[in-house]
Protein backbone atom coordinates (compact mmCIF):
# COMPACT_ATOMS: atom_id res chain seq x y z
CA UNK A 1 0.00 0.00 0.00
CA UNK A 2 1.47 3.91 -0.84
CA UNK A 3 1.07 4.98 2.65
CA UNK A 4 1.06 9.57 3.13
CA UNK A 5 4.73 10.51 4.75
CA UNK A 6 3.87 10.26 8.23
CA UNK A 7 5.22 12.94 10.16
CA UNK A 8 9.32 12.69 11.06
CA UNK A 9 10.91 13.88 13.84
CA UNK A 10 14.69 14.41 14.74
CA UNK A 11 15.21 15.52 11.38
CA UNK A 12 19.38 15.92 10.52
CA UNK A 13 20.56 18.46 8.15
CA UNK A 14 22.94 16.65 5.90
CA UNK A 15 25.82 18.71 7.02
CA UNK A 16 25.14 18.48 10.55
CA UNK A 17 25.03 14.21 9.88
CA UNK A 18 28.80 14.95 8.68
CA UNK A 19 29.70 16.77 11.23
CA UNK A 20 27.94 13.82 13.72
CA UNK A 21 30.06 11.23 11.78
CA UNK A 22 33.44 13.08 11.48
CA UNK A 23 33.71 13.65 15.55
CA UNK A 24 32.12 10.05 16.42
CA UNK A 25 35.29 8.60 16.77
CA UNK A 26 37.89 11.31 18.47
CA UNK A 27 40.76 8.59 18.34
CA UNK A 28 43.50 9.64 16.11
CA UNK A 29 44.30 7.40 13.32
CA UNK A 30 47.48 5.12 12.82
CA UNK A 31 49.83 7.19 10.28
CA UNK A 32 49.24 6.04 7.00
CA UNK A 33 52.78 5.45 6.11
CA UNK A 34 52.93 2.93 8.96
CA UNK A 35 49.34 1.50 8.27
CA UNK A 36 50.46 0.76 4.52
CA UNK A 37 54.37 0.59 4.74
CA UNK A 38 55.19 3.25 2.30
CA UNK A 39 58.62 4.60 2.08
CA UNK A 40 59.38 8.51 1.63
CA UNK A 41 60.26 9.47 -1.84
CA UNK A 42 62.80 12.16 -2.01
CA UNK A 43 61.46 15.29 -1.72
CA UNK A 44 63.24 17.98 0.13
CA UNK A 45 62.54 19.01 3.56
CA UNK A 46 60.71 22.08 4.94
CA UNK A 47 62.83 24.51 6.40
CA UNK A 48 62.42 27.70 8.43
CA UNK A 49 63.56 29.75 5.58
CA UNK A 50 60.69 28.13 3.32
CA UNK A 51 58.03 29.02 5.89
CA UNK A 52 59.31 32.35 5.84
CA UNK A 53 59.00 32.66 2.10
CA UNK A 54 55.11 31.10 2.22
CA UNK A 55 54.54 34.18 4.95
CA UNK A 56 55.76 36.80 2.60
CA UNK A 57 53.89 35.60 -0.16
CA UNK A 58 50.55 35.12 1.69
CA UNK A 59 50.25 36.27 5.40
CA UNK A 60 51.31 35.12 8.86
CA UNK A 61 47.58 33.89 8.93
CA UNK A 62 46.93 31.85 5.84
CA UNK A 63 50.11 29.70 7.00
CA UNK A 64 49.64 27.45 9.61
CA UNK A 65 52.17 25.84 11.17
CA UNK A 66 51.14 25.06 14.98
CA UNK A 67 50.43 21.39 15.51
CA UNK A 68 47.08 21.58 16.50
CA UNK A 69 45.52 23.74 13.94
CA UNK A 70 47.34 21.61 11.10
CA UNK A 71 46.08 17.93 12.41
CA UNK A 72 43.00 18.55 11.21
CA UNK A 73 44.25 18.77 7.46
CA UNK A 74 45.73 15.44 7.85
CA UNK A 75 42.94 13.17 8.53
CA UNK A 76 40.63 11.94 6.39
CA UNK A 77 36.56 12.07 6.21
CA UNK A 78 36.68 8.66 7.15
CA UNK A 79 39.67 8.48 9.66
CA UNK A 80 41.97 5.97 8.02
CA UNK A 81 44.46 8.11 6.76
CA UNK A 82 46.87 10.55 8.68
CA UNK A 83 49.36 12.25 6.92
CA UNK A 84 52.39 14.09 8.96
CA UNK A 85 52.61 17.50 7.32
CA UNK A 86 53.57 20.43 9.41
CA UNK A 87 52.90 23.18 6.83
CA UNK A 88 48.93 24.23 5.25
CA UNK A 89 48.82 27.22 3.32
CA UNK A 90 45.59 28.92 2.41
CA UNK A 91 45.80 30.90 -1.02
CA UNK A 92 43.45 33.33 -1.49
CA UNK A 93 43.67 33.78 -5.55
CA UNK A 94 45.37 32.40 -8.57
CA UNK A 95 48.40 34.05 -8.89
CA UNK A 96 49.32 33.04 -4.92
CA UNK A 97 48.85 29.14 -5.96
CA UNK A 98 51.35 29.80 -8.81
CA UNK A 99 53.45 31.20 -6.50
CA UNK A 100 53.86 28.91 -4.21
CA UNK A 101 53.91 25.76 -6.65
CA UNK A 102 56.85 27.59 -8.57
CA UNK A 103 58.69 27.93 -5.41
CA UNK A 104 57.69 24.08 -4.32
CA UNK A 105 58.97 22.78 -7.34
CA UNK A 106 62.24 24.81 -7.75
CA UNK A 107 62.95 23.18 -4.09
CA UNK A 108 61.43 19.78 -4.24
CA UNK A 109 59.21 20.12 -2.42
CA UNK A 110 55.77 18.12 -2.61
CA UNK A 111 52.32 19.42 -2.22
CA UNK A 112 48.73 17.77 -1.61
CA UNK A 113 45.74 19.87 -2.71
CA UNK A 114 42.71 19.63 -0.46
CA UNK A 115 39.25 20.83 -1.14
CA UNK A 116 36.38 20.16 1.61
CA UNK A 117 38.53 17.44 2.67
CA UNK A 118 35.55 14.60 1.79
CA UNK A 119 37.49 12.37 -0.34
CA UNK A 120 37.04 9.07 0.61
CA UNK A 121 40.32 7.25 -0.83
CA UNK A 122 42.83 8.96 1.36
CA UNK A 123 43.40 11.33 -2.01
CA UNK A 124 42.87 14.76 -0.26
CA UNK A 125 45.51 14.29 2.56
CA UNK A 126 49.31 13.80 3.01
CA UNK A 127 51.17 10.54 3.20
CA UNK A 128 54.33 11.82 4.74
CA UNK A 129 55.40 15.43 5.23
CA UNK A 130 53.71 17.20 1.97
CA UNK A 131 52.78 20.83 2.61
CA UNK A 132 48.95 20.99 2.07
CA UNK A 133 47.52 23.73 -0.06
CA UNK A 134 44.26 24.37 1.34
CA UNK A 135 41.82 25.96 -0.94
CA UNK A 136 38.83 27.21 0.91
CA UNK A 137 39.71 30.59 0.74
CA UNK A 138 39.50 30.74 -3.07
CA UNK A 139 35.52 30.86 -2.14
CA UNK A 140 34.45 34.18 -4.71
CA UNK A 141 32.05 33.64 -7.64
CA UNK A 142 33.04 35.22 -10.89
CA UNK A 143 29.82 35.65 -13.20
CA UNK A 144 26.74 33.80 -13.65
CA UNK A 145 24.78 33.67 -17.14
CA UNK A 146 21.12 32.49 -16.39
CA UNK A 147 20.43 32.60 -19.73
CA UNK A 148 23.22 30.30 -20.82
CA UNK A 149 23.45 28.58 -17.06
CA UNK A 150 27.42 29.46 -17.42
CA UNK A 151 28.44 30.15 -13.78
CA UNK A 152 32.38 30.79 -13.32
CA UNK A 153 33.75 30.27 -10.23
CA UNK A 154 36.95 29.44 -7.84
CA UNK A 155 37.70 26.53 -6.75
CA UNK A 156 36.93 26.86 -3.37
CA UNK A 157 32.99 27.34 -3.49
CA UNK A 158 31.55 25.29 -1.52
CA UNK A 159 28.90 23.00 -3.43
CA UNK A 160 25.84 23.67 -1.36
CA UNK A 161 26.66 27.16 -1.44
CA UNK A 162 26.56 27.02 -5.20
CA UNK A 163 23.65 25.14 -5.63
CA UNK A 164 21.82 27.89 -3.54
CA UNK A 165 23.49 30.45 -4.91
CA UNK A 166 22.06 29.77 -8.53
CA UNK A 167 18.63 28.15 -7.14
CA UNK A 168 17.80 31.92 -6.81
CA UNK A 169 18.34 32.62 -10.13
CA UNK A 170 16.20 29.67 -11.42
CA UNK A 171 19.16 27.03 -12.01
CA UNK A 172 20.58 24.17 -9.88
CA UNK A 173 23.91 22.81 -10.48
CA UNK A 174 24.06 19.71 -12.49
CA UNK A 175 25.46 17.19 -9.44
CA UNK A 176 24.52 16.56 -5.89
CA UNK A 177 26.01 14.72 -3.21
CA UNK A 178 25.52 13.91 0.70
CA UNK A 179 28.84 15.79 1.16
CA UNK A 180 27.83 18.72 -0.48
CA UNK A 181 27.35 20.97 2.58
CA UNK A 182 31.52 20.78 2.64
CA UNK A 183 32.83 19.61 -0.61
CA UNK A 184 34.33 22.15 -2.96
CA UNK A 185 33.33 22.89 -6.91
CA UNK A 186 37.10 21.93 -7.16
CA UNK A 187 37.37 18.76 -5.23
CA UNK A 188 34.40 18.01 -7.31
CA UNK A 189 36.19 18.39 -10.23
CA UNK A 190 39.27 17.12 -9.35
CA UNK A 191 37.45 13.65 -8.44
CA UNK A 192 34.84 13.99 -11.76
CA UNK A 193 32.22 13.46 -8.93
CA UNK A 194 29.50 11.35 -9.61
CA UNK A 195 26.51 11.53 -7.27
CA UNK A 196 23.07 11.25 -6.72
CA UNK A 197 21.71 12.61 -10.45
CA UNK A 198 24.08 11.90 -12.66
CA UNK A 199 21.59 9.58 -14.64
CA UNK A 200 19.98 13.03 -15.52
CA UNK A 201 22.60 15.53 -15.96
CA UNK A 202 25.67 13.44 -16.84
CA UNK A 203 29.27 13.50 -15.49
CA UNK A 204 31.55 16.55 -14.82
CA UNK A 205 33.20 15.97 -18.11
CA UNK A 206 30.55 17.25 -19.82
CA UNK A 207 29.04 19.95 -17.13
CA UNK A 208 32.49 21.16 -16.78
CA UNK A 209 33.01 23.86 -20.09
CA UNK A 210 36.07 25.34 -18.95
CA UNK A 211 38.57 24.97 -16.58
CA UNK A 212 41.62 27.28 -15.36
CA UNK A 213 44.88 25.27 -13.51
CA UNK A 214 48.24 25.69 -12.45
CA UNK A 215 50.79 23.29 -13.31
CA UNK A 216 53.45 21.97 -11.07
CA UNK A 217 55.84 24.68 -12.27
CA UNK A 218 53.45 27.54 -11.41
CA UNK A 219 52.11 28.04 -15.31
CA UNK A 220 48.62 29.03 -15.01
CA UNK A 221 46.81 27.15 -17.71
CA UNK A 222 44.20 29.21 -19.15
CA UNK A 223 40.96 26.52 -20.67
CA UNK A 224 38.59 28.81 -18.37
CA UNK A 225 36.07 29.51 -21.63
CA UNK A 226 32.34 29.05 -20.81
CA UNK A 227 31.70 27.59 -24.47
CA UNK A 228 29.06 24.51 -25.17
CA UNK A 229 31.52 24.00 -28.13
CA UNK A 230 34.98 24.76 -28.64
CA UNK A 231 36.97 22.41 -31.09
CA UNK A 232 40.18 23.86 -30.88
CA UNK A 233 42.65 21.47 -30.84
CA UNK A 234 43.13 18.63 -27.85
CA UNK A 235 40.22 19.46 -24.96
CA UNK A 236 42.64 20.04 -21.93
CA UNK A 237 40.37 20.85 -19.38
CA UNK A 238 39.74 16.91 -19.45
CA UNK A 239 43.14 16.51 -18.07
CA UNK A 240 42.23 17.95 -15.02
CA UNK A 241 39.01 17.04 -14.03
CA UNK A 242 39.55 13.40 -12.30
CA UNK A 243 43.13 13.35 -12.02
CA UNK A 244 43.24 14.26 -8.03
CA UNK A 245 45.43 16.81 -8.27
CA UNK A 246 48.51 15.06 -9.84
CA UNK A 247 48.53 16.90 -12.96
CA UNK A 248 47.84 20.07 -11.75
CA UNK A 249 46.01 22.47 -9.32
CA UNK A 250 42.39 23.42 -10.01
CA UNK A 251 41.73 27.20 -9.28
CA UNK A 252 38.60 28.22 -11.64
CA UNK A 253 35.82 26.23 -13.46
CA UNK A 254 33.12 27.01 -15.78
CA UNK A 255 30.32 24.97 -14.65
CA UNK A 256 26.92 24.72 -17.15
CA UNK A 257 23.69 24.49 -14.57
CA UNK A 258 20.69 23.23 -15.39
CA UNK A 259 17.12 24.49 -15.10
CA UNK A 260 15.52 24.90 -11.64
CA UNK A 261 12.92 21.91 -11.91
CA UNK A 262 9.03 23.71 -11.21
CA UNK A 263 7.93 19.89 -10.37
CA UNK A 264 10.40 17.47 -8.07
CA UNK A 265 8.83 14.63 -6.60
CA UNK A 266 10.49 11.69 -4.73
CA UNK A 267 9.19 8.52 -3.92
CA UNK A 268 10.84 5.37 -1.86
CA UNK A 269 9.40 1.90 -2.25
CA UNK A 270 9.62 -0.81 -0.38
CA UNK A 271 10.95 -4.37 -2.65
CA UNK A 272 11.11 -7.80 -2.31
CA UNK A 273 14.42 -9.17 -4.12
CA UNK A 274 17.03 -7.06 -6.22
CA UNK A 275 15.31 -8.89 -9.83
CA UNK A 276 12.66 -6.81 -9.08
CA UNK A 277 14.93 -3.34 -8.61
CA UNK A 278 16.57 -4.37 -12.07
CA UNK A 279 12.47 -4.76 -13.37
CA UNK A 280 11.71 -1.20 -11.70
CA UNK A 281 14.33 0.64 -12.87
CA UNK A 282 13.34 -0.33 -16.88
CA UNK A 283 9.66 0.60 -16.17
CA UNK A 284 10.54 3.34 -14.41
CA UNK A 285 12.78 4.60 -17.69
CA UNK A 286 10.40 3.98 -19.90
CA UNK A 287 7.05 4.80 -17.73
CA UNK A 288 8.90 8.29 -16.56
CA UNK A 289 11.02 8.80 -19.53
CA UNK A 290 12.71 12.67 -19.81
CA UNK A 291 11.44 13.04 -16.21
CA UNK A 292 13.67 10.36 -14.08
CA UNK A 293 16.38 12.43 -12.23
CA UNK A 294 17.50 9.56 -9.97
CA UNK A 295 17.07 6.15 -9.30
CA UNK A 296 18.67 4.59 -6.04
CA UNK A 297 18.87 1.80 -4.19
CA UNK A 298 19.72 0.71 -0.83
CA UNK A 299 19.13 -3.02 0.67
CA UNK A 300 17.85 -3.33 4.23
CA UNK A 301 21.43 -3.16 6.30
CA UNK A 302 22.56 0.44 4.61
CA UNK A 303 18.88 1.55 6.27
CA UNK A 304 19.07 -0.27 9.17
CA UNK A 305 22.69 1.44 9.66
CA UNK A 306 20.77 4.81 9.76
CA UNK A 307 18.00 4.32 11.44
CA UNK A 308 20.20 2.20 13.91
CA UNK A 309 23.09 3.99 14.07
CA UNK A 310 22.08 7.93 13.47
CA UNK A 311 18.53 7.54 14.62
CA UNK A 312 17.10 8.57 11.39
CA UNK A 313 13.13 7.62 10.64
CA UNK A 314 12.06 5.17 8.17
CA UNK A 315 8.92 6.50 6.54
CA UNK A 316 7.90 2.67 5.36
CA UNK A 317 8.35 -0.63 7.44
CA UNK A 318 11.34 -3.18 6.74
CA UNK A 319 12.05 -4.61 3.53
CA UNK A 320 15.02 -6.98 1.87
CA UNK A 321 15.02 -3.42 -0.75
CA UNK A 322 14.30 -0.39 -0.86
CA UNK A 323 14.54 2.00 -3.92
CA UNK A 324 14.03 5.84 -4.14
CA UNK A 325 12.89 7.32 -7.47
CA UNK A 326 12.79 10.98 -7.89
CA UNK A 327 11.39 13.39 -10.87
CA UNK A 328 12.21 16.90 -12.04
CA UNK A 329 10.06 18.36 -14.37
CA UNK A 330 8.08 21.37 -15.49
CA UNK A 331 4.67 20.35 -15.54
CA UNK A 332 3.13 19.29 -11.67
CA UNK A 333 0.10 18.37 -13.69
CA UNK A 334 1.94 16.23 -16.27
CA UNK A 335 4.32 14.94 -13.63
CA UNK A 336 2.02 13.73 -11.36
CA UNK A 337 0.04 11.86 -13.90
CA UNK A 338 3.37 10.07 -15.14
CA UNK A 339 4.50 8.64 -11.60
CA UNK A 340 1.17 8.37 -10.52
CA UNK A 341 0.25 5.66 -13.64
CA UNK A 342 3.92 4.42 -12.90
CA UNK A 343 3.15 3.28 -9.21
CA UNK A 344 -0.72 2.27 -9.65
CA UNK A 345 1.17 -0.08 -12.37
CA UNK A 346 4.27 -1.38 -10.28
CA UNK A 347 2.17 -2.02 -7.35
CA UNK A 348 -0.29 -4.35 -9.44
CA UNK A 349 2.44 -6.24 -10.95
CA UNK A 350 3.93 -7.00 -7.33
CA UNK A 351 7.68 -5.09 -8.30
CA UNK A 352 6.85 -1.91 -5.57
CA UNK A 353 5.47 -3.49 -2.25
CA UNK A 354 4.81 -0.41 -0.04
CA UNK A 355 5.98 3.15 -0.07
CA UNK A 356 5.26 6.90 -0.12
CA UNK A 357 5.41 9.68 -2.68
CA UNK A 358 5.89 13.52 -1.83
CA UNK A 359 6.05 16.42 -3.32
CA UNK A 360 6.92 18.36 -0.44
CA UNK A 361 10.56 19.70 0.35
CA UNK A 362 10.98 19.05 4.01
CA UNK A 363 9.54 15.30 3.36
CA UNK A 364 11.64 15.14 0.28
CA UNK A 365 14.53 15.88 2.51
CA UNK A 366 14.06 13.33 4.87
CA UNK A 367 14.05 10.77 2.40
CA UNK A 368 17.13 12.18 0.89
CA UNK A 369 18.84 12.22 4.83
CA UNK A 370 18.23 8.61 4.77
CA UNK A 371 20.02 7.78 1.47
CA UNK A 372 22.62 10.54 1.69
CA UNK A 373 23.89 9.29 5.32
CA UNK A 374 24.56 5.59 4.73
CA UNK A 375 28.31 6.74 3.84
CA UNK A 376 28.86 7.72 7.28
CA UNK A 377 26.72 5.68 9.55
CA UNK A 378 28.72 2.80 9.80
CA UNK A 379 31.72 5.30 10.86
CA UNK A 380 29.90 5.51 14.54
CA UNK A 381 30.25 2.03 15.69
CA UNK A 382 33.42 1.20 14.09
CA UNK A 383 36.00 1.44 11.28
CA UNK A 384 34.32 1.20 7.24
CA UNK A 385 36.11 -0.60 4.38
CA UNK A 386 34.07 1.18 1.68
CA UNK A 387 34.14 0.10 -1.81
CA UNK A 388 33.12 2.07 -4.96
CA UNK A 389 32.29 0.04 -7.66
CA UNK A 390 30.99 -0.18 -11.47
CA UNK A 391 29.82 -3.37 -12.29
CA UNK A 392 27.35 -4.32 -15.08
CA UNK A 393 23.65 -4.19 -14.05
CA UNK A 394 22.54 -8.45 -13.96
CA UNK A 395 25.53 -8.82 -11.40
CA UNK A 396 25.06 -5.45 -9.33
CA UNK A 397 24.55 -6.65 -6.11
CA UNK A 398 25.96 -10.42 -6.81
CA UNK A 399 29.55 -9.16 -4.30
CA UNK A 400 27.25 -8.11 -1.40
CA UNK A 401 26.00 -11.68 -0.28
CA UNK A 402 29.34 -12.86 -1.43
CA UNK A 403 31.02 -10.91 0.96
CA UNK A 404 28.55 -11.02 3.96
CA UNK A 405 29.82 -14.74 3.80
CA UNK A 406 33.79 -14.55 3.50
CA UNK A 407 33.34 -11.94 6.56
CA UNK A 408 30.92 -13.98 8.46
CA UNK A 409 30.42 -12.53 12.21
CA UNK A 410 34.08 -10.75 11.86
CA UNK A 411 31.82 -7.51 10.41
CA UNK A 412 29.12 -6.05 12.34
CA UNK A 413 27.54 -4.60 9.16
CA UNK A 414 27.90 -5.55 5.06
CA UNK A 415 25.61 -3.39 3.23
CA UNK A 416 25.47 -2.79 -0.69
CA UNK A 417 23.70 0.74 -1.75
CA UNK A 418 24.33 2.97 -4.67
CA UNK A 419 23.31 4.72 -7.86
CA UNK A 420 21.33 1.90 -10.27
CA UNK A 421 20.87 4.04 -13.08
CA UNK A 422 24.64 4.28 -13.43
CA UNK A 423 25.64 0.75 -12.32
CA UNK A 424 27.29 2.43 -9.52
CA UNK A 425 27.17 0.30 -6.29
CA UNK A 426 28.76 1.17 -2.81
CA UNK A 427 29.60 -1.61 -0.57
CA UNK A 428 30.42 -0.71 2.95
CA UNK A 429 31.58 -3.20 4.98
CA UNK A 430 32.13 -2.40 9.19
CA UNK A 431 34.05 -4.12 11.25
CA UNK A 432 34.62 -2.96 15.05
CA UNK A 433 37.97 -1.87 14.69
CA UNK A 434 40.41 -2.08 11.26
CA UNK A 435 41.97 -5.04 11.07
CA UNK A 436 44.81 -6.25 8.57
CA UNK A 437 43.21 -9.56 8.56
CA UNK A 438 40.37 -8.42 7.42
CA UNK A 439 41.65 -6.08 5.09
CA UNK A 440 43.24 -9.24 3.91
CA UNK A 441 40.41 -10.92 2.85
CA UNK A 442 38.68 -8.03 1.69
CA UNK A 443 41.61 -7.17 -0.61
CA UNK A 444 42.69 -7.85 -3.80
CA UNK A 445 39.47 -10.36 -3.80
CA UNK A 446 36.92 -7.88 -4.26
CA UNK A 447 39.21 -6.05 -6.84
CA UNK A 448 39.40 -9.13 -9.19
CA UNK A 449 35.92 -10.36 -8.69
CA UNK A 450 34.46 -6.38 -10.15
CA UNK A 451 37.94 -7.19 -12.64
CA UNK A 452 36.41 -10.67 -13.49
CA UNK A 453 32.32 -9.02 -14.01
CA UNK A 454 34.21 -6.10 -16.23
CA UNK A 455 33.42 -3.47 -13.75
CA UNK A 456 35.19 -0.35 -12.27
CA UNK A 457 37.36 -0.72 -9.03
CA UNK A 458 36.65 3.08 -9.03
CA UNK A 459 33.04 4.10 -9.74
CA UNK A 460 33.14 7.61 -8.63
CA UNK A 461 35.54 8.70 -6.10
CA UNK A 462 38.69 8.06 -7.91
CA UNK A 463 42.09 6.32 -6.68
CA UNK A 464 44.05 8.58 -4.45
CA UNK A 465 45.93 7.11 -2.32
CA UNK A 466 44.65 3.73 -0.81
CA UNK A 467 44.00 2.01 -4.62
CA UNK A 468 47.05 2.37 -6.86
CA UNK A 469 48.01 -0.95 -6.02
CA UNK A 470 44.74 -2.00 -7.53
CA UNK A 471 44.58 0.57 -10.59
CA UNK A 472 45.64 -2.09 -12.98
CA UNK A 473 42.68 -4.64 -12.64
CA UNK A 474 40.43 -1.95 -14.13
CA UNK A 475 43.02 -0.24 -16.56
CA UNK A 476 44.60 -1.68 -19.53
CA UNK A 477 49.07 -1.60 -19.48
CA UNK A 478 48.86 0.93 -22.34
CA UNK A 479 47.00 3.77 -20.81
CA UNK A 480 48.47 3.20 -17.52
CA UNK A 481 51.64 4.12 -19.43
CA UNK A 482 49.99 7.26 -21.05
CA UNK A 483 49.06 8.09 -17.70
CA UNK A 484 52.64 7.96 -16.52
CA UNK A 485 54.13 9.98 -19.66
CA UNK A 486 51.50 12.83 -19.44
CA UNK A 487 52.56 12.63 -15.58
CA UNK A 488 56.25 12.93 -16.20
CA UNK A 489 55.14 16.05 -18.98
CA UNK A 490 53.16 18.13 -16.46
CA UNK A 491 54.87 17.20 -13.18
CA UNK A 492 58.37 16.11 -13.87
CA UNK A 493 59.63 16.26 -10.18
CA UNK A 494 56.08 14.57 -8.99
CA UNK A 495 55.76 16.71 -6.21
CA UNK A 496 51.67 17.17 -7.26
CA UNK A 497 49.95 14.31 -4.76
CA UNK A 498 52.52 12.13 -4.57
CA UNK A 499 51.68 8.45 -3.24
CA UNK A 500 48.25 8.83 -5.46
CA UNK A 501 46.86 7.68 -8.14
CA UNK A 502 49.60 6.18 -9.87
CA UNK A 503 51.25 2.61 -9.11
CA UNK A 504 54.93 2.56 -8.77
CA UNK A 505 55.40 0.47 -11.64
CA UNK A 506 53.37 -0.34 -14.37
C1 LIG B 1 28.78 11.63 2.95
C2 LIG B 1 29.55 11.58 1.66
C3 LIG B 1 28.88 11.31 0.48
C4 LIG B 1 29.58 11.26 -0.73
N1 LIG B 1 28.89 11.01 -1.88
C5 LIG B 1 29.54 11.00 -3.05
C6 LIG B 1 28.83 10.75 -4.26
O1 LIG B 1 27.63 10.51 -4.28
N2 LIG B 1 29.54 10.79 -5.41
C7 LIG B 1 30.89 11.05 -5.45
O2 LIG B 1 31.47 11.08 -6.53
N3 LIG B 1 31.58 11.26 -4.30
C8 LIG B 1 30.96 11.24 -3.12
N4 LIG B 1 31.65 11.47 -1.97
C9 LIG B 1 33.12 11.66 -2.03
C10 LIG B 1 33.57 13.14 -2.07
O3 LIG B 1 32.63 13.97 -1.48
C11 LIG B 1 33.84 13.60 -3.49
O4 LIG B 1 34.96 12.89 -3.99
C12 LIG B 1 34.10 15.10 -3.63
O5 LIG B 1 34.13 15.44 -4.99
C13 LIG B 1 35.40 15.55 -2.97
O6 LIG B 1 35.41 16.97 -2.92
P1 LIG B 1 36.31 17.72 -1.83
O7 LIG B 1 36.27 19.17 -2.10
O8 LIG B 1 35.94 17.30 -0.47
O9 LIG B 1 37.75 17.19 -2.22
P2 LIG B 1 38.87 16.61 -1.28
O10 LIG B 1 38.37 15.45 -0.52
O11 LIG B 1 39.50 17.70 -0.52
O12 LIG B 1 39.90 16.10 -2.39
C14 LIG B 1 39.59 15.04 -3.26
C15 LIG B 1 40.76 14.86 -4.24
O13 LIG B 1 40.87 15.97 -5.11
C16 LIG B 1 42.11 16.67 -4.90
N5 LIG B 1 41.77 18.10 -4.94
C17 LIG B 1 40.92 18.79 -4.15
N6 LIG B 1 40.82 20.05 -4.55
C18 LIG B 1 41.63 20.18 -5.62
C19 LIG B 1 41.96 21.26 -6.50
N7 LIG B 1 41.42 22.47 -6.39
N8 LIG B 1 42.83 21.02 -7.51
C20 LIG B 1 43.40 19.80 -7.69
N9 LIG B 1 43.12 18.75 -6.88
C21 LIG B 1 42.25 18.95 -5.88
C22 LIG B 1 42.64 16.17 -3.58
O14 LIG B 1 44.05 16.21 -3.51
C23 LIG B 1 42.11 14.75 -3.56
O15 LIG B 1 42.97 13.92 -4.31
C24 LIG B 1 30.98 11.49 -0.74
C25 LIG B 1 31.66 11.76 0.46
C26 LIG B 1 30.96 11.80 1.64
C27 LIG B 1 31.73 12.12 2.89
Amino acid sequence: MIKPLVTLVGLLHKSKISEQVRYASQALPQLSSEKYNIKRKDFGTIKSSDVSYFKSILNEGRVLTDENDVMPYNIDWIKNCRGQSTVVLKPQNTAEVSAILKYCNEKRLAVCPQGGNTGLVGGSVPVFDEIVLNFSLMNKIESLDDVSGALICEAGCILENLDNYVRERGLIMPLDLGAKGSCHIGGNASTNAGGLRLLRYGNLHGSILGIEAVKADGTVIDCLKALKKDNTGYHLKHLFIGSEGTLGFVTKVAVSCPVLPKAVNLGFFGVENFENILKLYKSAKSSLGEILSAFEMADFDSINSTVQNLKLPNPIADYPFYVLVETHGSDDVHDGEKLSRFLSKEMESGLIVDGTVTSEPSKMQTIWNLRESIAGAGLVVGYVFKYDVSIPLKNYYDLVPILRKKVGDKALIVCGYGHVGDGNIHINVTVPKYSQEIASVLEPYIFEEVSKLNGSISAEHGIGFRKPKYIHYSKDKSALQLMKDLKQLMDPNGILNPYKVLPDTV
